[in-house]
């Protein structure tokens, strides 16, 4: 088998789907399932559409070319606004786009309208999060403008929280979001199809039965169908699994060595040393060095096994604690992981995704169904 290497569970990736699916469908709210953080595997997306979801949505062109050339039909909607640069590319591959320039609608509407197509519209509204959209008083009259358009449809609005400044969508912020859809409708006299409400941190809220969901209808969700997890806070959600890839790497040294460097300390390749050992640590410590390195994972997102201590990456060096055992040489060693550390495996040229639809033989995985909060 090729190393380092990311095993992709298809089977748990798809309970994980159809599971959330069923929960949200009974709240009148329909998935887009997000690919962005595999690299847009064309697996993934296949699994993610047998378990239910209505769409794809993906961040990159060139994962959404990806996902074309492996024949996924589905409709794909591009959750980042496309460049002005890639406009046409973006009208050919994609049926919606998330959107918050005019500048970009206009070019969207130009190249759709010679290529012979009409290109969605979803308009982004700014609620607080500081990353992408419209301010709130604005979103009428650019809605009022896309109408105007020969090129596009207006498919609805959405909006975006917890990922640039980690606001927690809530009951406040998203009747905001309804009520700009009422006012978008009552004023230009249309019915908005989609209201995308947000990602996966939004479940907390949206399967809370307590909450009035209003208007909204759509959620993009990628990590929690992908790991199982609330992003809020990284807990597992009741009934996910949150083993669906593990990352195998391969042990090429382990060494009885000083828990502590020695000599004058300047700055790594990477800034500052972590000063590995702690007081109280033992002087010596099994060392185990990994075939991976930060063009691979980030190792504040790896699990490793029960008793193995990450202490540190630089490119493509991992280093470990590995516990009492000194682990051998060509040992394959899994690990499990957060988004940050499955993002750059899945982009990472070096490391080779594998897919199963089942258990198989591997014993990385701890294999229960969660407890969780959600
Ligand atoms: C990445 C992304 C998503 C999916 O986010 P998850 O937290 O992985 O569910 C949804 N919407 C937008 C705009 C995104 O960029």
């Amino acid at each position: 088998m090729t190393m380092p290497r990311l095993e992709i569970r298809l089977d748990l990736i798809a309970h994980n789907a159809r599971v959330l699916v069923d929960r949200l469908a009974a709240r009148g709210i329909v998935v887009c399932g997000v690919t962005k953080a595999t690299g847009g595997s064309s697996e993934v997306a296949a699994a993610m559409l047998a378990a239910g979801v209505a769409s794809i949505g993906e961040s990159r062109l060139e994962n959404v070319e990806a996902l074309r050339r492996q024949d996924v039909t589905a409709e794909v909607m591009l959750v980042r606004s496309p460049a002005p640069s890639q406009v046409a590319r973006a009208v050919r591959q994609v049926d919606l786009s998330l959107n918050s320039e005019m500048a970009v609608i206009d070019a969207l509407s130009l190249e759709a309208f010679r290529q012979g197509r009409r290109h969605g519209v979803v308009l982004m509204v700014e609620l607080g999060d500081l990353r992408e959209g419209l301010m709130p008083d604005d979103v009428a009259r650019a809605a009022e403008r896309v109408l105007t358009l020969p090129g596009v449809k207006l498919r609805g609005l959405g909006t975006n929280l917890a990922c640039q400044s980690g606001v927690v969508p809530d009951a406040a912020n998203m009747q905001e979001l309804t009520n700009l859809v009422i006012t978008v409708e009552e004023r230009l006299g249309v019915a908005l199809d989609i209201v995308s409400g947000g990602n996966s941190a939004n479940l907390g809220w949206a399967l809370d039965e307590r909450n009035d969901l209003g208007r909204i209808n759509h959620l993009r969700l990628g990590e929690a169908i992908l790991l199982g997890v609330d992003p809020l806070d990284r807990s597992p959600i009741h009934g996910l699994r949150t083993d669906a890839f593990a990352l195998v790497g391969e042990v090429i040294e382990s060494k009885r060595k000083p828990a502590v460097a020695w000599g004058t300390l300047g700055q790594t390749a990477f800034g500052p040393p972590s000063i590995g050992g702690t007081s109280g640590a033992p002087a010596m410590m099994n060392r185990v060095i990994i075939a991976l390195g930060r063009q691979d994972i980030e190792p504040a997102g790896l699990v490793p096994p029960v008793g193995v201590t990450v202490l540190g990456a630089s490119s493509d060096h991992l280093v470990l604690d590995s516990g009492p055992e000194l682990l051998p040489v060509g040992a394959e060693i899994g690990f499990g992981v957060h988004y940050a550390a499955l993002l750059r495996a899945s982009t990472s040229p070096s490391v080779e995704s594998t897919y199963r639809w089942s258990e198989g033989s591997d014993g990385a995985r701890a294999g229960a169904v969660n407890g969780g909060t959600i």
